[in-house]
């Protein structure tokens, strides 16, 4: 029997299928269509889940169930979207469609979720009881995953790290809160960061002349010995080492596991994360923080859907 799983983002979608071992035996991957309307995207899904089955030579009725995983925020209870933000999706009943489509069970998670299960279960976390995963791209998202389950809290907000204040002075985030982390060290902040003091500081300097600053941008930077980026870089990851200090307070986990683009320049982000969340937590249990990078690439969104819809379903 197979289990196929769908990763649904804003711009891409991927689907993969795997026997009961969850070992990932074909990908297909396709551009989201674009438009507020999810109706093409669940017939893009729909279609590449059956180009999977159909490359296996397997039939409808050698399907077990369908993992689904999406941006949100979500309805878990109902299997729904309530909004994205990016794509203009709202209300959809994703699981109902999938269910309707394909008549197997369906089992629906948001993406931070389904990624930190992924790598809890099946990357760098295998075998660790406690694991929190903190995804750092444009924003910062994550997942925490206990004695093998997912925490998904009473109202299905549990895990959303990039949300967790590290300076209650700082400046409003448009969650509704002040001084979350992800204001400081997501890529997206981190490069406005720098295009700021970059254009106080006038013309000049390693960034000179380009129009567009990424956080890879301000990586190379760091790595070219300049000030400015190393200065910004540093106060990220002292602020994403504040919030992986409080987690650890809060969970006592086995291990953080980081993802996302930002943690591709891994080698300058776990010492002064790790300094600074042994700085800004108990002392007695700041020698247990361990820090690990994600193992499963780009295959950890269709992963983590086949893990949990082969465990939950
Ligand atoms: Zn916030």
């Amino acid at each position: 029997m197979y289990w196929a799983g769908v990763d649904i983002g804003g711009t891409k979608i991927a689907a993969s299928i795997a026997a009961d071992d969850a070992v990932i035996l074909g990908t297909v991957r396709r551009a989201t269509p674009p438009g507020a309307d999810f109706s093409p995207v669940f017939e893009a899904a729909a279609a590449m889940v059956g180009e999977l089955l159909a490359a296996r030579g397997a039939t409808l009725k050698e399907l077990s169930g369908i993992g689904i995983s999406c941006p949100g925020p979500l309805d878990l209870a109902a299997g729904s979207i309530v909004q994205v933000a990016t794509t203009g999706w709202r209300e959809v009943p994703v699981r109902r469609l999938f269910e309707e489509r394909f008549g197997v069970p369906v089992r629906l998670e948001n993406d931070a979720n389904a990624a930190a299960y992924a790598e809890a279960r099946a990357g760098a976390g295998r075998g660790c009881g406690t694991v929190v995963y903190l995804t750092v791209s444009t924003g910062i998202g994550g997942g925490i995953c206990a004695g093998g389950r997912l925490l998904e809290g009473a109202h299905g907000f549990a895990g959303e790290l990039g949300h967790v204040t590290v300076d209650p002075d700082g400046p409003p985030c448009p969650c509704g809160g002040r001084g979350c982390v992800q204001l400081y060290a997501s890529g997206s902040s981190i490069a406005r960061r720098v295009r700021e003091l970059a254009a106080k500081a006038g013309p000049g300097g390693f960034l000179a002349g380009k129009k567009e600053v990424t956080a890879y941008d301000v990586e190379c930077g760091v790595r070219a010995g300049d000030q400015l980026c190393a200065g910004v870089w540093d106060a990220a990851m002292r602020k994403l080492g504040i919030a992986v200090g409080i987690l650890n307070q809060v969970l006592d986990p086995d291990l953080f596991v980081f993802g996302g683009g930002v943690s591709n320049a891994w080698d300058l982000m776990e010492g002064p994360v790790l300094a600074s969340a042994r700085r800004y937590c108990y002392t007695d249990t700041a020698h247990h923080i361990r820090l690990a990078r994600a193992q499963l690439g780009g295959l950890v969104g269709t992963t983590g859907a086949i893990l949990l819809a082969r465990d939950l379903l």
